[in-house]
This record gives structure tokens, C-alpha cells and sequence, in this order.
């Protein structure tokens, strides 16, 4: 019998090219045909049914990104669609999430906690990359755990989410939020505001800061407790009137505006945090007096990435749906993916969702 998974193998298999959105060497993206990618043992091959744009996607394309090769498209989910020999678990069909970066988690690093740092971690990545039509996931990513199959009720769109939402919850987890904390968050992008979804789940009540007007409306809607924008309002005073006059118990960088980081530093309580998650420019510099982290005990925290325990949690709160991400979508086709760049930098949408 002839099953639709079996036919859809062969269109796979007789398609010579696909395309692919790709980064040429003057940081451009260009729309490419690209010839199929050839399949190892332990590999698949994904059709791509959404991929999220990335605000680290837009630096790479400004080469001011640093921390791994510049390949886009990292926030990839689609149909596993060509599999070479045999895969445990897996099958053509298959709805699924791979994880573009899988740390061993057998070395030092890994067993200290700090897998995002694991030197396998960038060794491997989606292949042309995730703005594709279809894409291989390497054999090490499978092997490691790195593919979660993503229930029927949850879109592809939602599914997308899976990647961001994870870096955030390993960053909420390494800042030890507690119930009750006040938490500022600097910058009401889509990371910020996912943060601010995850603290109101964990019953934090947040502050929100952020030039556009409406963005901060958007946060108010999505439960912020207070929305400021720093052309209007001294952010440190107001914060510190709603605070008693301590300052907040954390404050995100959910910017890579050096300005966002001294904003956090001024408005965290003593012995509070900041947390540095927004990707600074390379290069960037701090114009700060360094005497007031230590007066204050301030401990700054960074986190980078995520690694399967955070995927596997934010694929469950999608799955129970306490965690709702389609307010912030918005779809693009792959055709259309520059109007998708030019949306985010334009702030005209929250988060571009790149779709087949
Ligand atoms: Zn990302
Ligand atoms: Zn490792």
C-alpha cells in the first residue's frame, strides 16, 4: 500500500533543490535554490512547517554576532521527512522540534551545569538552517535527545516557541526567581515579553520598560504590573516608588542596548540581581562605576541558550497550555522573509514566524 508518508518520500527524494534562506559573506540574506541536503546514517531530513526570526538571526545578518557560526533559522519545527536507515523512535511523519545546538553532557562543563558552554554544544546546527524548506539534522543532535515530537493540538507556529521559550526558563532558573519577587524587565520585545509570560506564571509581579508605546501596551494586556517608557519617566525613580524605595529583586537585559544595562543596574535592590540576556554588540563597553556593584552586593547573572531539560519543560507548558504564544505571532511566508526582517526591525509585529 502506498501511504501518504510514502509518497510524500518520494516527492522528497525526486526533488533536486529547495529554498533556503541564507547569509552570503557580506551579511546579506539572500532567497538561494540549494541543491538537497545528502543524508549520513542517523540523520533526517525536515520539512520545515515554522521557524521563528530570531533577534540574534538580524545581528548575524549585521555581523555583530559572535557566539557561533553564522548560520540562521534556529527556532525550526516541521515533519520529519526522509530518515537515513533506521532512527529509534522516529518516523516519517513525525511532528517535531530538533534542537539546533545538543551539548554532550558527559564533560566538565556539561556535569557543572553549564551545558550551553559544552564544547559540542555550537559543534553541530540545522543544515542549510532553519529558513528552509527543508533541512538535516545532524546524527549527534538525534542521538543526544535533541528531537522532541510535538503533540497534535499545539500548531507549528506555538511549537516554535519551543526554543525561545527554553532559553527563558533556563534564565529564570539561573536568576532563582521567587514567588513575590518584583522583576524589571528592560525591553519589551519578544524575549522580554515571554519572560514577563513565564514570571506571571511563576507569580512575580513585573515592571515593564520600553521606548515604544506599544509594546508596553502589549505587556499591560499580557499582565505587566506596570508599563514605563524611559522617554517619559525617569525608569530608577519610578521603580523605586513602587518598590518602597528598594528597587526591584531582579532586573532582565532583554535588550542589547549597553543603556538597558545601566538602566538594570540602577533600578535592582540591594543584593538584588541583574540579568544580562539580550546579546550586546560586539564591542560594547560600560560606562558605569563599578564601586556600586559591590557597595550594593548586586551579583549579575548571564544565561546563554538552553539545553533539553529547558525545551522539554516549555514544550510541556505549551502542551497544557498555560503558556500561550499566539498573541505575539506574526506569519510570514519564506518568499516574503526580507518584509519579515524589515517587520522586526520596524517593530511593526512582536515575532516574526516564518512559515513554508
Ligand atoms: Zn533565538
Ligand atoms: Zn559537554
Amino acid at each position: 500500500m502506498i501511504t501518504l508518508n510514502h509518497y510524500h518520500h518520494f516527492i522528497v527524494k525526486w526533488a533536486r533543490s529547495l529554498k533556503a534562506v541564507l547569509l552570503d559573506a557580506d551579511g546579506k540574506t539572500v532567497i538561494k535554490d540549494v541543491s538537497m541536503p545528502i543524508l549520513q546514517a542517523g540523520e533526517v531530513l525536515m520539512e520545515m512547517k515554522a521557524c521563528g526570526l530570531c533577534g540574534t538571526d538580524i545581528e548575524k545578518m549585521h555581523g555583530q554576532y559572535a557566539a557561533s557560526l553564522p548560520i540562521i533559522g534556529h527556532e525550526a519545527v516541521g515533519v520529519v521527512a526522509e530518515i537515513a536507515d533506521k532512527i529509534e523512535g522516529l518516523r516519517l511523519g513525525d511532528r517535531v522540534f530538533p534542537h539546533h545546538h545538543v551539548p554532550c553532557y558527559g564533560c566538565y562543563f556539561c556535569r557543572h551545569g553549564s551545558e550551553t558552554m559544552c564544547s559540542h554544544y555550537r559543534a553541530t546546527n540545522l543544515d542549510p538552517g532553519g529558513f528552509s524548506e527543508y533541512f538535516r539534522v545532524p546524527a549527534w543532535n538525534i542521538n543526544h535527545g535533541g528531537v522532541l515530537k510535538i503533540p497534535e493540538p499545539i500548531s507549528f507556529e506555538e511549537a516554535s516557541f519551543i526554543e525561545p521559550t527554553a532559553c527563558c526558563i533556563r534564565n529564570l532558573k539561573r536568576c532563582q526567581v521567587s514567588k513575590g519577587d518584583t522583576v524589571l524587565i528592560v525591553g519589551a520585545g519578544p524575549i522580554g515579553l515571554i519572560h514577563l509570560m513565564l514570571l506571571k506564571l511563576q507569580g512575580a509581579d513585573t515592571i515593564v520598560t520600553d521606548v515604544s508605546s506599544k509594546r508596553l501596551r502589549f505587556a499591560e494586556k499580557l499582565g505587566a504590573q506596570h508599563a514605563i517608557s524611559p522617554l517619559e519617566t525617569d525608569v530608577t525613580k519610578e521603580v523605586r516608588e513602587e518598590t518602597k524605595g528598594r528597587g526591584v529583586d531582579l532586573a532582565i537585559v532583554a535588550s542589547g542596548n549597553p543603556q538597558a544595562i545601566v538602566q538594570a543596574l540602577s533600578s535592582v535592590r540591594k543584593g538584588g540581581k541583574v540579568c544580562l540576556f539580550g546579546v550586546p554588540v560586539k564591542g560594547s563597553y560600560l560606562n558605569y562605576d563599578f564601586s556600586d556593584i559591590f557597595n550594593s552586593e548586586v551579583s549579575i547573572v548571564s544565561s546563554n541558550a538552553a539545553t533539553e531539560t529547558e525545551t522539554k519543560e516549555a514544550l510541556k507548558l505549551l502542551e497544557e497550555q498555560r503558556f500561550k504564544p499566539a498573541p505575539l505571532i506574526a506569519k510570514f511566508k519564506l518568499s516574503q522573509f526580507h518584509k519579515a526582517v524589515e517587520a522586526a526591525e520596524k517593530q511593526e509585529c512582536i515575532k516574526p514566524v516564518i512559515v513554508p
